[in-house]
């Protein structure tokens, strides 16, 4: 594929899908990264739950994220025989969330299930959340009740965190939600015109409104393979999260700052005391105390600045999301063409 013809794929403006004439009733989205060994069976059990609720009107659009094994050639493979599948290769591995969202810009459903490729979410309650849409719900977001086959420390950290982030945001994000979630065109719609370059994409879903409902279930342990999320993707996701939808840490900081200011007021008025009265040797504890608490104060406060500064530095860059490399999808017969 040219350049131009990728330009759609690319999330460029105003997108005309032209050899996809139809709009299906349901697009299912799943960032796929090294799932060689989950996605034979990822795809046969959405095709599956897909086909009990809404016969053939549906779409799979898989998007590899720039996996280092098998995954795309088998990917490519699924999509060359079944039209119905589209597989998009981004140009390397921009993580999981931009890998999703290239997902979201080019699927063209009426209705939106966001999947994880490693069946941890499980695929059948798909008809539940259609039948609650059905009942009006604009958004259908799984609620995790347990994570089975997930590490003491990932369940820990992911609680805290959860928790954490409610606290903190300025918007109303669910506790333990992950972007396993079924959306109507409308949400889509206004998700695709959010500009913002460091994508928590549950928290954008949330901040949209209208009527979202939760659907609780159980977290299933991988298929197989290995979790693609590194500690310190972890840690990346979590200050996205936090310095995208709260600047409490910012007025955090500058509290802190207040306070020490006027702490080394006082403290600057009892040294000069003590000067005064003749006593200036003992006292190098206090001094060296003061010292390390102000510099490590400092230091913190610093860094939350740079947090916020470094992220309006990238985002003024205005760089694309993510780059798509190649696209495989057969095209469906338009209706009345002879071809
Ligand atoms: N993923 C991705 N890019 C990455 C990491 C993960 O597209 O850099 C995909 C992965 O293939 C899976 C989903 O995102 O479909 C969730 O990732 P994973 O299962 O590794 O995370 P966990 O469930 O352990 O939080
Ligand atoms: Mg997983």
């Amino acid at each position: 594929m040219s350049a131009a013809d990728l330009a759609p794929w690319n999330g460029a403006a105003g997108a005309d899908f032209d050899s996809c004439p139809k709009v299906p009733a349901l697009s299912i989205v799943a960032p796929c990264f090294n799932e060689e060994a989950c996605l034979a069976e990822f795809v046969r059990r959405v095709t599956a739950a897909a086909q009990a609720v809404v016969g053939t009107d549906f779409e799979i659009v898989l998007v590899d994220d720039g996996s280092r094994d098998r995954t795309w050639a088998l990917m490519a493979g699924l999509a060359a025989a079944d039209s119905r599948l589209t597989a998009i290769r981004l140009a390397r591995n921009f993580g999981h969330q931009r890998a999703l969202a290239a997902g979201l810009y080019s699927c063209r459903g009426d209705r939106v299930l966001v999947i994880d490729a490693d069946l941890q979410d499980p695929p059948e309650l798909l008809a539940d959340m259609m039948a609650l849409m059905d009942a009006g719900a604009d958004v259908v977001y799984g609620q995790r009740r347990h994570r089975a086959g997930e590490s003491r420390f990932k369940s820990i950290s992911a609680r805290l965190f959860y928790r954490l982030l409610t606290r903190l945001a300025d918007v109303d994000i669910p506790v333990d939600t992950g972007d396993f979630r079924l959306m109507n065109r409308r949400v889509l719609d206004v998700f695709r015109s959010m500009p913002e370059e460091f994508q928590f994409i549950r928290g954008m879903i949330s901040w949209i409104g209208m009527t979202q409902v939760p659907l609780q279930y159980d977290r299933e342990p991988r298929l197989a393979g290995e979790t693609g999320y590194s500690l310190m993707q972890m840690l990346r996701l979590a200050l996205d999260a936090l310095t995208g939808f709260s600047v409490l840490p910012l007025r955090i900081a500058s509290y802190v700052g207040m306070l020490t200011g006027i702490t080394s007021v006082m403290l600057l008025a009892y040294s000069i005391g003590s000067w005064l009265l003749g006593k200036t040797v003992d006292g190098w504890t206090s001094l060296a105390s003061i010292v390390l608490i102000l510099g490590s104060v400092q230091l913190l406060v610093l860094g939350v600045l740079g947090e916020y500064l470094g992220r309006l530095f990238m985002a003024s860059k205005r760089r694309p999301r993510f780059v798509v490399q190649e696209v495989c999808r057969v095209p469906e017969p338009r209706p009345g063409s002879t071809a």
